[in-house]
């Protein structure tokens, strides 16, 4: 099965400014940033879509929002605010069939998305 681009950058066949990585999840600079900050929290065990969840899953999901949260305290946008989107499937805007969290922040986002 062919790899997806955060499968390659957990592998470290690809580069990416990694904030954060522990046994569950891996936390790095989106490359196409939206904002003056956009992380993305992906879990290591590649799940495609928010629609292949399993029960199983729900500690990892708890932990990827902690994550987000501590992600945001750390860069000092707690306070001010952001944004922590997963997009799923085609109208959802998903690009990339791995789920990843968004973590957006840094600058007033508008409401509703496009
Ligand atoms: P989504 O559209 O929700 O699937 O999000 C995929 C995100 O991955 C997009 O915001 C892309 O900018 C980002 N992305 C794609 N390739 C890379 C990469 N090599 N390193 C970091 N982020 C990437």
């Amino acid at each position: 099965m062919t790899k997806t681009i955060f499968e390659k950058i957990i592998l470290r066949e690809i580069p990416a400014k990694i904030h954060h990585e522990d046994d569950d999840l891996i936390v790095i600079d989106d490359i196409n940033p939206v904002a003056p900050i956009h992380l993305l929290i992906i879990p290591k065990k590649k799940i495609e879509t928010l629609n292949d969840l399993n029960d199983k899953d729900d500690k990892l999901i708890g932990k990827i929002f902690k994550v987000a949260k501590m992600m945001a305290i750390k860069l000092g946008i707690d306070k001010s605010g952001y944004r922590t989107i997963f997009n799923c499937n085609e109208d959802g805007g998903q690009t990339v069939y791995h789920i990843h969290l968004h973590l957006i922040g840094g600058r007033s986002l508008v409401w509703p998305p496009g």
